[in-house]
């Protein structure tokens, strides 16, 4: 992998604390490139003694770094962003190669993470408190917003740079300091945001990568050790539950982004063809694997089948294959098991009368290489209806009406994406707000952006992450009553 990369020191697989790169006290583990199936890096495993050291480095680097102002918080992090897209071609190199999507998208994610660097490095200088007026004469009331203190991350694999660019963006720039644990597929792409937060002069111990093959064992740790005031993770709402009950006894602050179950309606007043190019974004994006790709197509009646038709015409023009060949437009599934997961959604829905009318089965690339697949026929009862797929399986529901349809949409325990093409005015404003959903696409298949709040209702998470919300979630509120 580092012959791939003009830069070769980017290549980095000891652990980042407190501004030094440290060798694992449980040896390592290994990551591996889901196209090839050939391990690419040994990275450091620390043990949970180590973390607690990153933690109370944490806490003190901390306590200066809040002092910092806006500004000057705010150069050293855009210099975290202006390193970010100088290096964005290695950056997305070592995403592809150990996370499977093709370049171009890796890219991307790369420019997405670097957003959140760069907007919140903005928003440090606007950290703004509030006057109100006294409620007796004497009384003069200020509120100010102050960094909560040391702040846990846990992301997961599919957006390896953004998903901790998202939450360290915010972190760092409220005057936090961040111990972020990448997920185990993916360590790479994290530690070299250490190396460059070193290179941008991001004091020591303020941000530091903590890589461990053990998830739970560090959940633990961050949960259990007083000196982490803040947890934010990214990943399946099984998994949010369980680390919300641990920051239960230390009653710490969560922002959680779970599961989703997005729908995507086609009404029958949509532009078809715009509404085919949104699900390709929307359902085959990173093959299938985020959270808020489409889980659920519903097409109105009167456009279902031709709406079927066009998006196995656009489907038949795209590409399998390794995300390095730069022409690859879908690359392999993470693991076997997201690969299992996939066969037993497609054969639920045959066994319960949904029809393959593209793909339906592993790619003659072997590995975890996936057709896309579109399954016609579904219906409420399959296992697709209530579980998110993470794959390439877009699975078509048929429906008549609006009440209908919004009622189908709704219902589901989680509430992250949702997206629909229509163009009747009053209809578009009575199904938005009819949605619970954080986020809605309106005619649009892709909604990620830092200016705006992303983040989910119901059991799809707690909290926002980016635009001016965004930072919110690491300050406190401090209110002063002086009598004068
Ligand atoms: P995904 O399906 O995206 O991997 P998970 O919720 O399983 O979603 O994992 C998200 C992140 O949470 C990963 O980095 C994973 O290692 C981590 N994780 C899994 N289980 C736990 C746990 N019990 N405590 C803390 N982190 C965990």
């Amino acid at each position: 992998l580092a012959s791939l990369l003009n830069d070769p020191t980017l290549l980095v697989t000891r652990a980042y604390v407190a501004g030094e790169f440290v060798d694992g006290d449980n040896g390592t583990f290994a990551v591996t490139n889901p196209a090839r199936g050939d391990v690419i890096a040994d990275v450091a495993d620390l043990s949970r003694a180590q973390v607690a050291d990153a933690i109370a480095k944490a806490e003190a680097a901390q306590k200066d770094w809040a002092k910092w102002t806006g500004k000057e918080r705010a150069a050293v992090l855009r210099r975290w962003f202006d390193l970010m897209m100088e290096h964005q071609d290695d950056l997305g190199t070592i995403l592809t190669a150990e996370m499977g999507k093709p370049l171009a998208e890796a890219r991307g994610e790369i420019a997405y993470g670097a957003s959140f660097i760069e907007f919140f490095a903005e928003e440090a200088k606007r950290v703004y408190g509030e006057t109100i007026p006294g409620h007796q004469r004497d009384k003069r009331i200020t509120v100010i917003r102050q960094p909560i203190g040391v702040a846990a991350s846990i992301t997961p694999w599919n957006f390896p740079n953004a998903m901790i660019t998202r939450k360290a963006g915010p972190a760092l720039a409220a005057g936090c300091s961040m111990v972020a644990r990448p997920a185990k597929e993916t360590p790479l792409s994290a530690l070299v945001l250490g190396e460059l937060a070193k290179r941008a002069g991001i004091p020591d111990g303020v941000f530091s990568v903590v890589t461990s093959s053990s998830a739970s064992e560090i959940g633990k740790e961050f949960c259990d050790n007083p000196a982490v005031r803040k947890l934010t993770f990214t990943g399946s709402t099984e998994v949010g539950r369980i680390l919300l009950r641990q920051a239960a006894d230390q009653v710490m602050k969560c922002s959680m982004e779970l599961g989703g179950n997005a729908p995507f309606i086609v009404f029958d007043d949509a532009d078809l063809d715009a509404a085919v190019e949104g699900a390709i974004m929307c359902k085959f994006r990173n093959n299938g694997q985020t959270c808020v790709c489409a889980n659920r197509i519903y097409v109105q009646a009167g456009v279902y089948d031709a709406f079927a038709e066009k998006l196995a015409d656009r489907l038949s023009t795209m590409k399998v294959g390794d995300g390095l060949e730069e022409d690859t437009n879908f690359g392999p599934l993470i693991n076997a098991g997201a690969v299992d997961k996939v066969r037993e959604h497609i054969d639920d829905a045959l066994s319960k009368g949904g029809k393959i009318t593209f793909g339906g089965s592993q790619h003659n690339l072997g590995g975890t290489f996936f057709q896309p697949t579109i399954i016609t026929g579904a219906t409420q009862d399959m296992q697709v209806a209530t579980d998110e797929t993470f794959g390439p399986m877009a699975p078509l529901f048929k429906f008549e009406d609006e009440d209908e349809v919004i009622a189908m949409a709704n219902d589901t325990i989680f509430g992250l994406a949702s997206y629909f093409y229509a163009k009747d005015l009053s209809r578009v404003y009575k199904v938005a707000e009819a949605l619970e959903y954080g986020i809605i696409g309106v005619n649009t298949g892709i909604i990620s952006t830092e200016v705006a709040p992303f983040g989910g209702v119901k059991q799809s998470g707690l909290g926002r992450e980016g635009s001016s919300h965004g930072i919110d979630e690491f300050l406190e509120m401090k209110y002063i009553c002086m009598s004068v």
